[in-house]
């Protein structure tokens, strides 16, 4: 398939922890024995949201609204039940497929790239909270196994950046009202114990197009009223995730 650059939109703001936050390493569940569970850091010992688990909870978000209004969407992560091995062509893809990429016989890139998000500011503190592990299958604590989770304090601020390349107007709605719903569930680990509420705050957009790299046009930076106006004029609430 060819594909052209006819819009890039460039979306940044900040990412807020508005109750600790524990991104590890991506085991989703505690198993008996282990001892630790410790944040991802950057080499310089900083805490990091790598960009793909940001993706991947917006995604979830998005396929629900989807769902709830009724599009049919395929069901992430199993290749075999995504519309890549499904469907014939990239035209018959759901809106989250033709959003954020599918796998399978008809691979099709993700139009939208999250980067990394790293703390504006130094973080001196990673908390440590104890638990005791509970073995599941008997309902008791497991034997000796109390753990340490390590997590980002409350409000600590990361740099939010995502690329959207070619978004329809609905694609565009449908990211924006999944970037608001990942607010009212969770980010990372240990949402049972209250961790993981975000608050997403989206300061600019920046529009480019071929041209602006070509050096032909300019690009176009979308910020406070004239931000809200632009959402607006596109069907997104501007009440959306500027706050
Ligand atoms: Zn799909």
């Amino acid at each position: 398939m060819f594909e052209r650059l006819r819009e890039r939109l460039i979306i940044s703001g900040t990412l807020e922890a508005v109750t600790p936050l524990h991104i590890g390493s991506g085991k989703p569940e505690l198993e008996i024995g282990e001892v630790d569970m410790p944040i991802l850091r950057t080499p310089d010992g900083q805490p990091y949201v790598p960009g793909s688990s940001l993706k991947g909870r917006v995604r979830a978000e998005a396929e629900r609204i989807a769902r709830e209004m009724g599009m049919e969407v395929c069901n992430p992560p199993d290749v075999k039940e995504m519309c890549g091995t499904k469907k014939k062509s990239p035209d018959e893809f759901c809106i989250c497929c033709r959003i954020f990429g599918t796998a399978g016989d008809v691979s099709v890139a993700s139009k939208v790239k999250f980067r990394d998000a790293y703390p504006l500011e130094e973080v001196k503190s990673i908390l440590e909270r104890t638990g005791i592990a509970i073995d599941r299958k008997k309902g008791t604590v497991a034997k000796g196994a109390l753990y340490t989770i390590e997590a980002v304090p409350a409000g600590t601020k990361f740099g939010l950046e995502i690329v959207a390349d070619n978004l329809s107007d609905d694609e565009l709605k449908l990211l924006f009202a999944a970037l608001k719903s990942v607010e009212d569930s969770a980010l990372g680990g240990s949402s049972s114990r209250g961790f993981g509420k975000v608050k997403i705050s989206i300061s600019e957009v920046c529009r480019r197009t071929a041209g602006y790299y070509l050096g032909e046009e300019e690009e176009q930076r979308f910020r406070g009223e004239d931000l809200k106006r632009w959402l607006r004029e596109k069907g997104i609430s501007d009440e959306c995730i500027l706050h």
